[in-house]
């Protein structure tokens, strides 16, 4: 009994850990250290005393991002290992341009909130609950307006106007993680067996064929 009380225990606390989001630094600051090779939680903290100012900068997010692809949006982001002062502070920031009816496909952040702030043109935003209720909330957002995407729903972004849109998104997480749903699921490496993508999807296998062939990657 009381080795499956310490299992439960365990198992409690793993739970707890998958749940949370990223852990409090125990240190002011855990500067990244980019020559480690050691693999940890996070980023191996490199010699307090060696940070400088530069570690918790970053210049450029004046500049626009290329837009000009298949979808009409770039996202140019800055968590923990493009600004390595951000490890272990559990928060991070991007830019993100979007082309006249451009769009920042259906996707989710597996570690992170994410607040967005129009500063420039207008934005059809929406996110959608899990299950079983899967409702959507979306909103026309204009320059100025801020929206809230929870924790690892699915959300996008769309320009519905004719000149090109701005915004900056701060999300929870020194590293947000992304997953692009159709990028996912119709283009893993290796594929998705058929049978499970017509079942899931409940369509033929000529349409899942038709999708596969649009977000294959190039290996
Ligand atoms: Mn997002």
């Amino acid at each position: 009994m009381a080795s499956r009380a310490f299992l439960l225990a365990i198992l409690a606390l793993a739970l707890s850990q998958a749940l949370a989001a990223d852990p409090n630094p125990l240190q002011d600051f855990c500067v990244a250290d980019e020559n480690s090779n050691l693999f940890i939680n996070g980023l191996v903290c490199k010699d307090p005393k060696l940070a400088k100012a530069e570690d918790f900068f970053l210049s450029g997010l004046d500049k626009p991002g290329n837009a000009e692809n298949k979808v009409g949006s770039n996202v140019t982001l800055v968590n923990a290992a493009a600004l390595p002062g951000l490890n272990t502070l559990g928060i991070s920031i991007a830019r993100i341009d979007y082309a006249p009816y451009g769009l920042n496909p259906l996707h989710t952040h597996p570690r992170a909130t994410e607040i967005l702030t129009v500063i420039e043109g207008t934005l059809l935003v929406g996110f959608v609950t899990s299950n079983p209720n899967n409702k959507l909330f979306f909103k026309a957002l204009h320059v100025g307006d801020v929206f809230v995407f929870p924790m690892g729903l699915i959300h996008f972004q769309f320009n519905f106007g004719k000149t090109p849109a701005v915004a900056i998104a701060a999300l929870s997480s020194q590293n947000p993680g992304l997953v692009v749903i159709a990028d996912a699921v119709f283009g893993s490496n290796p594929p998705i067996s058929d049978d499970v993508l017509t079942k899931s999807f409940q369509v033929d296998k000529e349409i899942i064929e038709e999708l596969k062939a649009q977000f294959k990657k190039a290996y």
